[in-house]
């Protein structure tokens, strides 16, 4: 037989039942747990949420730039995915992997020495290169800055006046801060 006291209520999840107070919070046996872990290993509780809810685990919209970023290792586990697209061109989709999680993709075919295709190349390459930047973002904390977004859209560029590079021009008026000239130095790959 279990003993529940009346008056024992587990403060996190309501129910009435045997708790034991954890830094002053009187919780049940189950949300003892979820306690000490958020509190010994919230990096567990951050890749937990992620399976199940596609939102961020705090409701504030900037809580991710708040958290400490975590470097890309040197080396990445990674996937690779062959596929075919509509045109019946071969593709090879690669996915690095930093603890299960996608942080960078790269897309390889064999039209990349097809000197007429530099255009639809740099635009591929615009594509992955912000894809990555947003799963460093969602995945390792990455800070998503402007400045981040134009340097992957003028790395995409092959050509003058290639998308990217219109793109680049375009989008550089809005930035703030440092001079042009400062700019281009910093903006070299
Ligand atoms: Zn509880």
């Amino acid at each position: 037989m279990t003993e529940k006291k009346q008056d024992s209520r587990c403060q996190l999840c309501g129910n009435a039942k045997k708790t034991q107070s954890v830094d002053n919070v009187a919780v049940c046996s189950t949300c003892r747990t979820v306690l000490m872990t958020v509190k010994n290993h919230p990096e567990a509780i951050r890749k937990a949420w992620h399976l199940y809810h596609d939102e961020p685990i705090l409701p504030q919209p900037n809580n991710i730039a708040n958290l400490e970023p975590i470097d890309l290792p040197d080396v990445v586990d990674g996937k690779r995915y062959r596929t075919v697209d509509r045109e019946q061109n071969k593709w090879y989709l690669s996915v690095s992997e930093v603890e299960g999680n996608p942080v960078e993709v790269f897309a390889s075919t064999a039209f990349d020495r097809n000197h007429e295709l530099q255009s639809r190349i740099s635009n591929l390459t615009t594509i992955t290169r912000l894809i990555s930047l947003i799963l460093r973002h969602i995945f390792l904390y990455e800070p998503l800055t402007l400045d981040k977004c134009l340097k992957q859209i003028q790395r995409s560029s092959r050509q003058k006046n290639d998308l990217p590079d219109m793109l680049y021009g375009v989008l550089n008026r809005y930035r703030k801060g440092p001079t042009e000239e400062s700019d281009k130095n910093s903006l070299i790959m």
